[in-house]
């Protein structure tokens, strides 16, 4: 019904304001009314006992005058000779004198003497039977229907001879002069009845009164009440006056005494007034404080709403709060409930732009960065430092160590660069924005920010090597900062594939990458042309200082694209499913060449590269011991590290099963991941293959050097032997050698090569092998 609060408390108080004045009021009418009524009602009632005395005194009066009159020698003379002239002259002497309307003599047999005009015989009789048998008489009298005030003497001589009959009417003039009398301004009526007819008014201003005064005069008399007059509400009383001729019922007369009651009521009016007035001034004071009350109830509830439906649009939403009364908590609350919510926003806004694990920034917040930066035309360029095999690492120590993993080589990077700089981009990979002068100088910056990260780090109580790789994009700007950090992640891949721990992001040698997805149809068809083959590459054994193995290494060319990194085709055949296959066909060949091999006259044991992915495939399992052949193939299963260190179950019962059948297991890429030996011992692997970009550095870094002496020491005390990969300089094996170091694969031995240049061109005498070039 109300649209605002603020009327709807207005019009309430108001209204029960309204209410009591109003009972108030009709109390204070009603007190006065009947105050007013009682006050003229004793009024009333008090002047009826003066009209009764005064009455009586008048009858008194015209008594004394008939009686002296009555006595009259002379009068009584006339009567008794029936001398009516000098018994009328008599009478109409003293009527004259006394103001009297009517002045008679009623003898004795009924006969009236004196008036102008006969009475009706009715009357005159009802007048002797009232006189008749009597001597005085008073009361009221009704001739030709005109109510007068009579009194009757008789006369003796001495027997009762006639009566003089005194008459006053009881008319206007006479009603004026009893109202005259009386204190208040009162007003007299006379009222007569003849025998059983209405009554009759004689000085009426309203003949439409009548009924009201005839129900006033029914009733029992003595007591004052209230009558509708045209004039108004009256309080009147009626007296009754006695008649004098009562016996015979002919006729009754009365008085009634009336007073307006707004007469009455008037006193009052101005006290009536004051309360009016006093009453109407209240209501507007209680209007105008209910409506400045609410007010100042609703003003904060407004001030409430409006900032609700600000912070519903997400705006900064405050209310000031003045009071201290429930509105004021209530608004302390909202304010409170606005904040949190504001601050939950700022967090969530954060969450969406951290890497939770890391607390980095997370790729989302770095590709912002990097927008900010090349809008300010700065000079910048992107590293992505991927640890290396993290997967693999993850798996092994749980993702919590995992994470504060991260986290740690996070706190490194921010120690050199500032904290905005630096991101975690991918599960494996964070990167960073360095600025430089030269793709050189960057390179170095990038280099030895890697030197830092890859410093031992302790995770619960236990020092761990983390190997990273790291790829380098330089940013121009226009470039999309999605595209520059896909690329710095993959100028990591790149790296990896050259055996590099940084590399720049080569465009050329990327591609375009919609053309990968054809390649592995083009592998299959290339595996029937011959476009495929496997070339070997020698494996020295140090002690012994000949070539004892060989690794088989895949190649291809294709028609349009040339040479094809074994790294992007086999990358791509684990990814879709297709490395069984290839595997199937590199596992038949190797068996095949090695025949060859041996009919050459050079037993060699034939390492074969076998994916992660393979381990817990036991299909394959199967079919690669079904494939050997007892007696005549010596093989050796490359498996990389980190492959073997997160082997499941499955992956453990395929290596069990291949040892079983006379297959040497070999982890691979050692030291390229994520370093713990604990693993080894439960792999019983036969060789250790220490990674190439160890072995790259073994002459630059102590450190390396370190790490590789005390890999071997750790491998032999497990019972493994160790071939240390990537060997290209004497002074690498020298080193190898005095570390004991048992086997040396590498440029410096032999180059990978087709089997018919192998086996013509490594002479398992000579040492070293002056390596043919990589056909
Ligand atoms: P890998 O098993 O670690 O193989 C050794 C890689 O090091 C070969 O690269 C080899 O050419 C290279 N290498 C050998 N000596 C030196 C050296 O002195 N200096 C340097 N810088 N590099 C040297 P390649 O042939 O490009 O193969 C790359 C990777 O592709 C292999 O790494 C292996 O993981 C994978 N791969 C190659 N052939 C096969 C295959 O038939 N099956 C499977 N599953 N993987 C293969
Ligand atoms: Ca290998
Ligand atoms: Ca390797």
């Amino acid at each position: 019904m109300f649209r605002h609060l603020r009327t709807k408390l207005t019009v309430l108080y108001a209204a029960l304001f309204g209410v009591t004045l109003l009972v108030i009021a009709a109390i204070v009418s009603v007190a006065v009314a009947n105050n007013a009524t009682s006050v003229v009602n004793n009024e009333l009632q008090a002047n009826r006992d003066v009209f009764n005395r005064l009455w009586s005194m008048r009858a008194d009066q015209l008594h004394d005058s008939a009686d002296v009159l009555a006595r009259d020698f002379g009068f009584r003379t006339a009567i008794a000779s029936r001398d009516n002239a000098t018994i009328t002259s008599a009478l109409n002497n003293l009527r004259e004198r006394l103001g009297l309307d009517h002045a008679f003599l009623v003898e004795n047999d009924g006969n009236i003497v004196g008036l102008p005009t006969a009475l009706p015989q009715r009357t005159s009789e009802a007048i002797w039977n009232a006189l008749d048998n009597k001597g005085d008489a008073a009361g009221v009298l009704i001739l030709n229907g005109a109510p007068y005030q009579a009194v009757a003497a008789p006369v003796r001589a001495p027997d009762t001879i006639g009566w003089v009959v005194f008459a006053a009417a009881l008319n206007s003039a006479q009603m004026r002069s009893f109202e005259d009398l009386a204190p208040i301004d009162l007003r007299a009526q006379a009222f007569t009845r003849e025998y059983q007819r209405p009554w009759v008014g004689h000085d009426l201003s309203d003949r439409a009164d009548l009924p009201r005064f005839a129900q006033l005069l029914s009733r029992p008399s003595g007591q004052a009440s209230q009558i509708d007059l045209t004039g108004g509400r009256a309080i009147a009383i009626s007296v009754p006056l006695q008649s004098m001729t009562p016996e015979d019922h002919t006729a009754s007369t009365a008085l009634v005494l009336s007073y307006p009651l707004s007469r009455a009521l008037a006193p009052y009016n101005l006290l009536l007034i004051l309360i009016a007035v006093a009453g109407l001034a209240g209501l507007a004071l209680v209007a105008f404080g209910s409506w400045a009350l609410a007010k100042s109830i609703t003003q904060p509830i407004m001030a409430l709403d409006e900032a609700a439906h600000l912070l519903q649009q997400g705006q900064e939403a405050h209310v000031e709060v003045k009071t201290q009364d429930e509105i004021a908590r209530l608004a302390g609350s909202f304010n409170t409930m606005a904040s949190g919510i504001k601050d939950r926003e700022r967090r969530i806004k954060q969450m969406a732009l951290t890497d939770t694990d890391s607390r980095l920034r997370n790729r989302r917040a770095f590709e912002g960065g990097i927008r900010k930066l090349l809008r300010e035309d700065r000079q910048i360029g992107i590293a992505a430092f991927s640890i290396n095999r993290y997967g693999f690492v993850r798996d092994a120590i749980g993702h919590e160590l995992a994470a504060e993993l991260m986290r740690g080589l996070g706190e490194r990077l921010c120690a050199t660069l500032p904290y905005a700089r630096v991101a975690r981009v991918s599960e494996t990979t964070i990167a960073a924005i360095f600025d430089f002068q030269t793709p050189d100088d960057l390179l170095k910056q990038v280099r030895a920010v890697q030197r830092e990260l890859e410093a031992p780090i302790r995770l619960d109580g236990i020092a761990i090597d983390v190997m990273t790789t790291a790829g380098v994009v330089v940013a121009q700007s226009g470039r999309d900062a999605a595209t520059l950090i896909t690329h710095a992640t993959i100028a990591v891949d790149q790296a990896r594939q050259q055996g590099r721990k940084a590399a720049l992001f080569d465009a050329e040698a990327y591609g375009d990458p919609r053309n990968n997805l054809a390649l592995i149809s083009e592998l299959y068809a290339a595996l029937r042309t011959g476009d495929a083959w496997m070339v070997y590459q020698p494996k020295y054994d140090i002690a012994e200082k000949r070539i004892t193995g060989a690794e088989a290494l895949m190649r291809w060319r294709h028609p349009q694209r040339g040479m094809i990194s074994p790294d992007l085709f086999i990358g791509m055949a684990e990814e879709t499913g297709h490395i069984r296959g290839l595997t199937d066909w590199v596992l038949r060949c190797a068996i095949n060449d090695q025949k060859l091999m041996r009919e050459a006259g050079r037993d060699l044991l034939v390492s074969i590269n076998v994916s992660g992915r393979l381990l817990d495939d036991r299909a394959f399992a199967e079919r690669a011991v079904q494939l050997i052949q007892p007696g005549s193939s010596r093989l050796c299963f490359e498996i990389t590290e980190t492959a073997a260190f997160g082997s499941s179950s499955g992956a453990l019962a395929s290596i069990k099963k291949w040892q079983e059948a006379g297959i040497e297991v070999s982890i691979d890429d050692y030291g390229s991941g994520l370093s713990s030996l604990s693993y080894l011992k439960a792999l019983r692997a036969h060789e250790l293959k220490i990674d190439k970009s160890f072995v790259l550095a073994v002459e630059e870094s102590r450190r390396d050097a370190l790490l590789i002496k005390s890999t071997i020491d750790l491998a032999h005390s497990l019972g493994m032997k160790v071939t240390a990969e990537g060997v290209e300089t004497e002074n690498a094996l020298a080193l190898l050698e005095a570390m004991g170091c048992d086997l040396a694969q590498g440029y410096l031995i032999g180059k990978p090569t087709p089997l018919a240049d192998f086996i013509a061109a490594s002479d398992p005498l000579r040492h070293p092998v002056a390596a043919a070039p990589e056909a």
